[in-house]
């Protein structure tokens, strides 16, 4: 069990399709915001809906870059391979087969997708409500959940909610909790943590995603193990809102969260 350190362990890189962040900045920044463990989690989503753009990258590159960033850093900064993976249900075997295949610490499983379209595109919501979306977002969260669970930890559980007309106005866990708790379930069952991702408090959400409800209640359902990242696309969003992310667990129950070191959870007391 640490004490006290310092963690972005959901961080993008120009491996990353949405990103121009090169490692080294990335590095750099992080040592002096003072953040001790550093993991990169650039993009894989295959088969993601939108036509030239394809987020995917080599990963034999992407490992030769992060043991350069090591050797160059290693003895000021804990820097990780990591991996986002956008999940979708026929994606199961190909994404635990490169789990298989790289030598991983940590890999996120985000939801991307509602009915085969990111809700980051206004499209997405035509025609429809924001609940009638936000319900077909966390019934295909927990498909994909079902299919595939072999990442480490839940990204960004309510993702969908940053990009509806009403965000977050009329969205509680309440509504959803029937979809909900089955996904803690399953986390739960599995050994896998939930994340806490501090982008949507940047999103004018005022809040993590997923909502603190939903935190109290993995928490409440027996759940013990929480990531902390920042989703930083820039370097200068590493570490955003580390603090308040720390006391928001504290908040719910929580004793202490964790990263990962080859899919293994290292311990920090809160
Ligand atoms: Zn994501
Ligand atoms: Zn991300």
């Amino acid at each position: 069990m640490e004490r006290r350190t310092r963690i972005d362990i959901h961080v993008h890189s120009e491996f990353s399709t949405d990103s121009q962040a090169k490692m080294d900045d990335v590095v750099r920044t992080a040592i002096d915001k003072g953040i001790q463990v550093l993991c990169f989690t650039d993009h894989i989503d295959w088969d993601y809906p939108v036509e030239d753009l394809a987020f995917d990258f080599d990963v034999s590159v992407y490992q030769k870059n992060i043991e350069a960033m090591r050797s160059r850093y290693g003895e000021r900064i804990r820097i990780l391979m990591g991996v986002e993976l956008g999940m979708q249900e026929h994606l199961a075997g190909r994404y635990r087969r490169l789990l298989a295949d790289y030598p991983f610490d940590f890999a996120i499983g985000s939801q991307h997708l509602v009915g085969g379209m990111d809700p980051y595109y206004p499209e997405t919501f035509a025609g429809k409500t924001d609940a009638e979306v936000y319900r077909q977002y966390f019934e295909d969260l927990l498909a994909d959940v079902k299919a595939f669970h072999d990442f480490d930890s839940l990204g960004h559980l309510d993702y969908v909610v940053r990009y509806g007309r009403t965000r977050a106005r009329e969205y509680s866990y309440r509504k959803y909790a029937d979809l909900i708790d089955e996904v803690l379930k399953l986390l739960i069952r599995y050994n896998k943590a939930l994340e806490i991702n501090t982008c949507g408090l940047r999103k004018q959400l005022g809040f993590p995603n997923p909502h603190p409800d939903i935190l109290r209640r993995y928490r409440q359902m027996g759940g013990t193990l929480v990531t902390i990242g920042s989703d930083a696309h820039r370097p200068e969003l590493l570490g955003d809102r580390f603090d308040q992310a720390v006391g928001l667990l504290r908040q719910c129950g929580f004793s202490h969260y964790c990263y990962y070191v080859k899919h293994e959870p290292v311990f920090v007391m809160i």
